[in-house]
């Protein structure tokens, strides 16, 4: 059954919603899969210290599974949409916090290569602080800091990064070209952020152009509307008014559009009307104004012209009207326009100027149609 424009607008509107929420569950589950990654580069790498003996297996078990675990549950929540009833969908501040956290007991219970842990609480706080207002970055940095004081305290084990032996100067190695790694990606990260921006910015400047753009336009027939029309009015006679230059306005009607309406239908109505304002439009100065006055009235308004010239300038527009080709709408069809003319005086209102020119149209249609009159 075909929609109604009531339901498309009401139903369009949440599809939408739901298209958003997909994209940004993919967006995390993204990030969320490059954290697993990061915790299962950080498991190759215990691994091998376990190989040399530097740490127990146990000890880099636990710190795997807490990682893995940490970040399995904040992909299911991200999953379930839970992430959607907040501000930052990335819930930037509990998963900092989660990750800085595992990372500080890795430094109390691994303290033998608790450097490497540290090092990644660097990434983990420059990859959320990415996306997190001074603040929550003030409160992240606190609670690391609170931390690390605190696991510095607590335990009085040397925290290292042992380098005793061949293998663990070529793991010290390794985690560092790895930690720099996470680093290089967080900055990728950004400049990606940043041009997403960028380009978010762009997308609205031209929106916002085009909204701007159809306000000031008459859809049907694409010159300007009456209100930009009479804003122009109003401009160019204060314009004119204050620097002492002439300034004209004209009034023009098609003639007998009634009979072409009721002879064509009003579709072909429409059409002529187009056709009539972009050829108008087509054939005027870069600096006349012309815009739709009514039904099949239109309004142009002519700077720095006098009554004379705009009145010459006008009967010009008539004759190429007159003799527009209509045939694929009817052989017959012959359009014509009449128009009345009325320069500007000091003291005029719009209404002043707009009551002479549709007088002077007024004697134009009086005196056969197809005229160009000036009052
Ligand atoms: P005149 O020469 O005295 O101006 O005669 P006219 O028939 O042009 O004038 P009248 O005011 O009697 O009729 C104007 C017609 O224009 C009536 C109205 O239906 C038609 N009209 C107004 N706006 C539109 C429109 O947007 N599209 C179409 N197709 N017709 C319109
Ligand atoms: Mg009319
Ligand atoms: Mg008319």
């Amino acid at each position: 059954m075909a929609q109604s424009a009531f339901q498309r607008a009401t139903v369009e509107p949440r599809k939408e919603v739901k298209a958003g929420a997909e994209k940004r569950a993919r967006l995390r589950r993204q990030m969320y899969l490059a954290q697993m990654v990061s915790f299962i580069l950080d498991a190759a790498i215990l691994y091998l210290y376990t190989l040399s003996g530097t740490i127990s297996v146990s000890g880099s078990a636990w710190y795997v599974a807490a990682g893995l675990g940490w970040t399995a549950m904040a992909l299911i929540l991200s999953e379930l949409h839970f992430n959607d009833r907040f501000q930052d969908h990335y819930l930037t501040v509990p998963q900092s916090l989660g990750s800085i956290g595992i990372l500080l007991a890795a430094i109390y219970f691994i303290p033998e290569v608790g450097f490497y842990f540290a090092c990644i609480i660097f990434v983990v706080l420059g990859f959320g602080a990415l996306r997190m207002s001074a603040r929550q970055t003030g409160i992240v940095w606190a609670y690391a800091a609170i931390g690390l004081t605190a696991v510095f305290t607590l335990t009085n084990q040397p925290i290292a990064m042992p380098m005793g032996s061949h293998a663990e100067r070529h793991l010290a190695l390794l985690c560092f070209v790895t930690a720099l790694g996470r680093c290089a990606f967080t900055g990728l990260y950004g400049a990606s952020l940043r041009e997403a921006l960028y380009k978010r910015g762009n997308e609205l400047k031209l929106a916002h152009a085009k909204i701007e753009e159809l306000a000031q336009i008459d859809e049907l027939t694409g010159v300007l509307n009456r209100r930009y029309i009479m804003r122009a009015l109003n401009d160019e006679m204060a314009r004119a008014q204050r620097a002492g230059t002439p300034c004209s306005v004209a009034i023009l009607d098609v003639d007998f559009f009634k009979r072409i309406n009721d002879a064509y239908g009003h579709p072909t109505g429409d059409e002529v009307l187009r056709g009539v304002a972009m050829t108008l439009a087509a054939n005027m100065r870069v600096i006349d104004k012309l815009g739709r006055y009514g039904g099949e009235e239109f309004l142009a308004v002519m700077p720095l012209n006098s009554k004379d010239r705009a009145r010459s300038a006008m009967d010009r527009l008539r004759q190429i009207v007159s003799e527009l080709d209509w045939d694929p709408i009817s052989d017959d069809l012959r359009v014509t326009f009449s128009a009345g003319i009325a320069q500007v005086r000091p003291n005029d209102a719009p209404e002043d100027i707009l009551a002479r020119a549709d007088a002077a149209l007024y004697r134009a249609k009086d005196a056969g149609r197809n005229k160009v009159m000036a009052g």
